[in-house]
């Protein structure tokens, strides 16, 4: 995972990045997406640049679209059905026109957004994505353990035990928490083992 500019974070896959624009959903909910431009530089970081002003209608739209995954990850995570307004959303998006992909002039594949919605075109991306995730019943969709955290992830790990949304972030804090606790708890404990003895 890396961080960047007005605290995106990117874990692997679209969709769920996208959902990562508003953190700590359980604790304090912290909008990311706050401004059209603020979408502009999501897209742009996670699909293509986006050369076009954007607008409150996209802003609205990209919102619409995160709640619906968000939603929808939630629900297959928790063993239920995807809401139908949720399924619904993520298929109208998943149907408009996509980016795609063409050669560039040094000869190397490029993503590209359509000139007249590129934010659109990227959306349809993300929602593709979303599609591929939500559809798979893997098991691997997982909601993240770290204190406070509860971002959402597909663990591609082999062997699939991943429990946080980072191990550099949540996991060495779950960690370091752990080793204190430990710690302090051997401190205190008179039926400990004295290793000097
Ligand atoms: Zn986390």
């Amino acid at each position: 995972m890396t961080e960047v500019e007005r605290g995106f974070q990117f874990g692997g896959r679209l969709s769920l990045d996208l959902t990562w624009t508003l953190r700590y959903r359980a604790i304090a909910p912290t909008e990311l997406l706050r401004s059209p431009e603020d979408l502009r530089t999501w897209c742009s970081l996670a699909v293509a640049p986006v050369e076009a002003p954007v607008g409150p209608t996209e802003l609205r739209a990209a919102v619409e679209l995160r709640e619906a995954i968000h939603g929808a990850a939630t629900a297959v995570i928790d063993g239920v059905r995807i809401p139908a307004t949720d399924r619904a959303t993520i298929n109208d998006w998943a149907s408009r026109p996509s980016a795609f992909r063409s050669l560039d002039r040094q000869d190397r594949a490029a993503v590209r957004l359509r000139p007249g919605a590129p934010v659109e075109s990227a959306l349809a991306v993300v929602a593709a994505d979303a599609v591929d995730v939500l559809g798979t019943a893997d098991g691997r969709l997982r909601r993240c353990e770290g204190p406070g955290c509860s971002l959402l992830f597909h663990d591609s790990s082999r062997p699939g035990s991943r429990r946080w949304c980072s191990t550099a972030r949540c996991g060495n804090r779950v960690n370091t928490v752990a080793y204190r606790r430990r710690r302090v708890v051997g401190a205190a404990d008179p039926d400990r083992p004295d290793r000097t003895g």
